[in-house]
C-alpha cells in the first residue's frame, strides 16, 4: 500500500478481535471477503474488503478470497477475474489460493447425506410455490410440509436421484429439518439444496444439484478455519440458521458471525442488479465506465487506492445502515489528490496570443516542478512565440473585477515562466476574441518586471506549436436524484443522460507521454487521469476525476 501510514482501526469488530485474541478465544484471527461472482464490486464492497483484510493485516492474521458461487447461472470468469483485480488495486493481498464454495461441493454434499440419516433434512416434493406458501408469514406459523416425515432410506435414495439427475427442477428440494413455527422464517425448514442443471463455471458438469447460500457460507468457513465471519445487517436474520448448521454438522471449527452495516451513498445506486441493468441497457459503455460507483469504475475515474481506503477509514464501522453524503467520498478523494497528484497544464478553452517582441521558430525550454511541496522532480515545458492561453482568462476592456485577467495594456504571468503585456487583440465577425497580441518583459522568469509594474494575475498556457491535443472526457453524476433507488419510481428515471460530454483540450507536451492512469491536477481546471485502456502518447485520453473545489460535486 502507498500509504506510510497504515491505518489503524479501533471500530467495534476490530475490538471483538481484540478482545478475542487477548483471552485466548482465538490464536490467529482469519476473515475473508466472499463476493458472490455475478457482477463486478462497488464502493459497498470496497467498505467490506478494507475492513475484512484490514483487521487481518491489524491484527498479524490472514483474509482470505473466497468466491461464494453457488448460482452458476449468474456468475461467469469474467467477474471473478474483476474482482480479483479490484482487491489487487486496492492493496490487499488473500491469504494462499484463492477459495471457491465450489471447492466444497463434496463435503457441503456429504454433510447433506449427514444431515439426512440424522433425521434432520428431508427431499420435499412441493413446488417452489407452495414451499412459499407453506412457509407462512412474520405473523403466522406455517405449515409441516406433506413431505417433512419421509423416511432416512427414502430421504438418501431421492437425494442421490436428485443428484443423479432423474428429476426435473423445482421438482424436489432437500430442506432442513428445523421448525416451521419458528418466529424466524430463516428456521422454518430452509431449503438447502436445488435442482439446477446448469454448467458451473468451477465445476462444469458434474452437479446438478447446487446448495443454496445459507447453507454453504457457514460450513465454507468452518472449512476455511474462518474466525470472525464478518457480513452485513441483513443477514442477522440467517445468524440462528448458520449457527444451526455449524450446531448440527461434525464441521472442523466453529466461526461465528458478525454483522455491520452496509455502506449507502446518496446519488448513487449500489446494488448489483441494478448495475448490471445500467450496463446491459448501455446507459453506461461497461462495468468499469468512469461513472459508475463499481470499483473498476472509480479506478478509471481516477480514483487512487488510498483514497478509497481513506474513504473507508473516514465513513467507519458500525452496526447500523447508514446514507453516507458523497460529498465525503468526493472530499477523500480531492484531498488525495491534492497532497499527492502532480500538476500539469492543459488549456480547455484555447485563445491563441502571439507575443510580437520574440522571432519566429524562438523556443525555449522553461523548467516547471510538477509539484508545490512534494519532491516530484520536474518537466520542461516549451515556449514559444505562439501559445494558448485560456479565453476566459482575457477580456477585452480593464475593470476591477478583471484586474486579475489579460487586458489589452495589462500585465500577466505566465505560470512558470514570463510576464506579458498585452498590445491588442483581433476579433471574428461575430464578436469573438480570435488572437491577442502581446509583448514579452524581458528578465521576468521568476523574478517582477524591473520597472515595478507587477502582474495581478498568474494563467496556466501551452506552447501552440509544441502542445498536443488530448481528448477530454467530462463527467457528472449519473443520478439526478439523491436516493435514486429509493424513491416510488423506476431508478432509471434519475439517470442523467448528460452525464459525459467529450471535449478536447491543448496539453503540454509531456502529460502526451504519461502512463495510463497517471493522475493529474490540471493547474486551475481540476483533477484528471490518462484513461486507463484508450490513452496512449499518439492519441492522449483525460479523463475529468474530480473538480477543483468542493462546490463543483461531479461524482454520480
Ligand atoms: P447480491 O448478494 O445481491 O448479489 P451483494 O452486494 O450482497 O449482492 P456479495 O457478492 O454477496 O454481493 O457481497 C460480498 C460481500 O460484500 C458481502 O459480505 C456483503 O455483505 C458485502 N457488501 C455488499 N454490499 C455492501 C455494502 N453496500 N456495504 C458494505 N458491504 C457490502
Ligand atoms: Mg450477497
Amino acid at each position: 500500500m502507498t500509504d506510510s501510514n497504515p491505518s489503524v482501526s479501533n471500530n467495534f469488530i476490530a475490538k471483538i478481535i481484540q478482545e478475542d485474541l487477548s483471552t485466548g478465544k482465538v490464536q490467529k484471527v482469519v476473515t475473508r471477503f466472499p463476493p458472490e461472482p455475478n457482477g463486478y464490486l462497488h464502493v459497498g464492497h470496497a467498505k467490506s474488503i478494507c475492513l475484512n483484510f484490514g483487521v487481518a493485516e491489524q491484527f498479524g492474521g490472514e483474509c482470505n478470497l473466497r468466491f461464494d458461487d453457488t448460482n452458476p447461472e449468474k456468475e461467469n470468469q469474467e467477474y471473478i477475474d474483476a474482482i480479483k483485480d479490484d482487491v489487487t488495486w486496492l492493496g490487499f493481498q488473500w491469504a494462499g489460493e484463492i477459495h471457491y464454495a465450489s471447492d466444497y461441493f463434496d463435503q457441503l454434499h456429504d454433510w447433506a447425506v449427514y444431515l439426512i440419516g440424522e433425521g434432520k433434512a428431508y427431499v420435499c416434493d412441493l413446488s417452489p410455490d407452495e414451499i412459499r406458501e407453506y412457509r407462512g408469514t412474520l405473523t403466522e406459523p406455517g405449515k409441516n410440509s406433506p413431505y417433512r416425515e419421509r423416511s432416512v432410506e427414502e430421504n438418501l435414495d431421492l437425494f442421490a436421484r436428485m443428484r443423479a439427475g432423474e428429476f426435473d427442477e423445482g421438482t424436489k428440494a432437500l430442506r432442513a429439518k428445523i421448525d416451521m413455527s419458528s418466529p424466524n422464517m430463516n428456521l422454518r425448514d430452509p431449503i438447502i439444496y436445488r435442482i439446477r442443471k446448469a454448467h458451473h463455471h468451477q465445476t462444469g458438469d458434474k452437479w446438478c444439484i447446487y446448495p443454496t447460500y445459507d447453507y454453504t457460507h457457514g460450513q465454507s468457513d468452518a472449512i476455511e478455519g474462518i474466525t470472525h465471519s464478518v457480513c452485513t445487517l441483513e443477514f442477522e436474520d440467517h445468524k440462528p440458521l448458520y449457527n444451526w448448521f455449524i450446531a448440527n454438522l461434525p464441521v472442523p471449527a466453529t466461526p461465528t458471525q458478525y454483522e455491520f452495516g452496509r455502506l449507502n451513498l446518496d446519488y448513487t445506486v449500489t446494488s448489483k442488479r441494478k448495475l448490471k441493468f445500467l450496463v446491459d441497457e448501455a446507459v453506461v459503455a461497461g462495468w468499469d465506465d468512469p461513472r459508475m460507483p463499481t470499483i473498476s469504475g472509480m479506478r478509471r475515474r481516477g480514483f487512487t487506492p488510498r483514497s478509497v481506503r481513506n474513504f473507508c477509514d473516514m465513513i467507519g464501522v458500525t452496526r447500523s445502515d447508514g446514507m453516507v453524503d458523497v460529498a465525503m467520498l468526493e472530499h477523500a478523494l480531492r484531498d488525495d489528490l491534492n497532497k499527492n497528484a502532480p500538476r500539469a497544464m492543459a488549456v480547455i478553452k484555447p485563445l491563441k496570443v502571439v507575443i510580437e517582441n520574440l522571432p519566429e521558430g524562438h523556443i525555449e525550454q522553461l523548467s516547471a516542478p510538477f509539484h508545490p511541496e512534494l519532491d516530484l522532480g520536474s518537466r520542461d515545458m516549451p515556449f514559444t512565440r505562439e501559445l494558448f492561453i485560456d479565453q476566459d482568462d482575457f477580456k477585452e476592456e480593464y475593470s476591477k473585477k478583471f484586474k486579475k485577467k489579460f487586458t489589452p495594456g495589462n500585465r500577466i504571468r505566465l505560470r512558470f515562466g514570463y510576464v506579458l503585456e498585452c498590445i491588442s487583440y483581433d476579433k471574428d465577425a461575430d464578436g469573438n476574441v480570435t488572437l491577442v497580441r502581446a509583448n514579452l518583459i524581458e528578465n521576468t522568469l521568476g523574478v517582477d518586471p524591473e520597472d515595478g509594474v507587477k502582474p495581478k494575475g498568474v494563467v496556466h498556457w501551452v506552447s501552440a506549436s509544441e502542445c498536443k491535443t488530448a481528448e477530454l472526457r467530462q463527467y457528472e453524476r449519473l443520478f439526478t436524484h439523491p436516493s435514486p433507488d429509493k424513491t416510488d419510481g423506476d431508478f432509471m428515471e434519475y439517470v442523467n443522460r448528460d452525464s459525459l460530454t467529450v471535449t478536447t483540450a491543448m496539453i503540454e507536451p509531456a502529460l502526451a507521454d504519461v502512463a495510463a492512469e497517471s493522475n493529474f491536477q490540471f493547474e486551475r481546471e481540476g483533477y484528471y487521469v490518462a484513461d486507463r485502456y484508450d490513452h496512449s502518447p499518439s492519441a492522449p485520453v483525460f479523463n475529468l476525476t474530480i473538480g477543483l473545489r468542493e462546490d463543483k460535486a461531479l461524482l454520480g
